[in-house]
């Protein structure tokens, strides 16, 4: 049974080899494929290649956007950098500023202070003058009396001699008997002094 069926096979594989027109089939089947693979093969390999190369344009295309955005960033990074220094700077002259408001504030209440006090002083002075003008008042007949002694100064008599620039009592050994009497006034207006022997 088993020879049999082996011999079976071998002569179905030589039949289908042996038939010429099984082989052209298959040969023709082969060059097909070939062709269809030499047709589509290209197209998709250069489709492929285009892709490749529009992918590496973007690739590069990127890189160099990445590149302006990295110098980019190290300029922003400088100007942070600078705003961070004048941002320091700002606040160190606020800082002054507001010390010298502080000091100014200082400056303007010890003012306010000084000018109250000065105001209190200045009633305190209206007060006392305002006394003082009782006691002036008070005191203003004696004063009367001194300005009426004046008036007798100014009409004094004095004596002078014939020569010399001083004035004299009437007694003075000075004068030895010569000399006239005028006022205290006119010898006053004449740039005469008082005499050390007599006065
Ligand atoms: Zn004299």
């Amino acid at each position: 049974m088993k020879n049999e069926n082996e011999l079976e096979t071998k002569t179905i594989k030589n039949n289908f080899f042996k038939d010429k027109k099984n082989i052209a089939i298959i040969v023709l089947l082969f060059l097909l494929f070939c062709v269809s693979c030499a047709y589509i093969m290209p197209t998709d390999v250069s489709r492929y290649e285009n892709e490749l190369t529009e992918l590496n344009n973007q690739i590069t295309y990127l890189q160099s956007q990445i590149n302006n955005l990295k110098t980019e960033n190290a300029t922003l990074k400088e100007e942070k950098t600078k705003l961070e220094k004048d941002k320091n700077n700002l606040e160190e002259q606020k800082n002054t500023l507001e010390s010298e408001k502080q000091e100014l504030n200082k400056k303007i209440d010890e003012l306010a202070k000084a000018k109250e006090k000065e105001e209190n002083s200045a009633t305190l002075a209206k007060s006392s003058s305002s006394q003082l003008s009782t006691s002036a008042t008070v005191t203003n007949s004696p004063s009367t009396n001194t300005s009426s002694s004046a008036n007798n100064n100014n009409s004094q008599m004095v004596w002078v001699g014939n020569t010399g620039t001083k004035y004299h009592k009437q007694n003075c050994r000075t004068l030895k008997g010569n000399g006239h009497q005028i006022t205290l006034q006119q010898a006053l207006a004449e740039g005469r002094e008082a005499c050390k022997v007599c006065y």
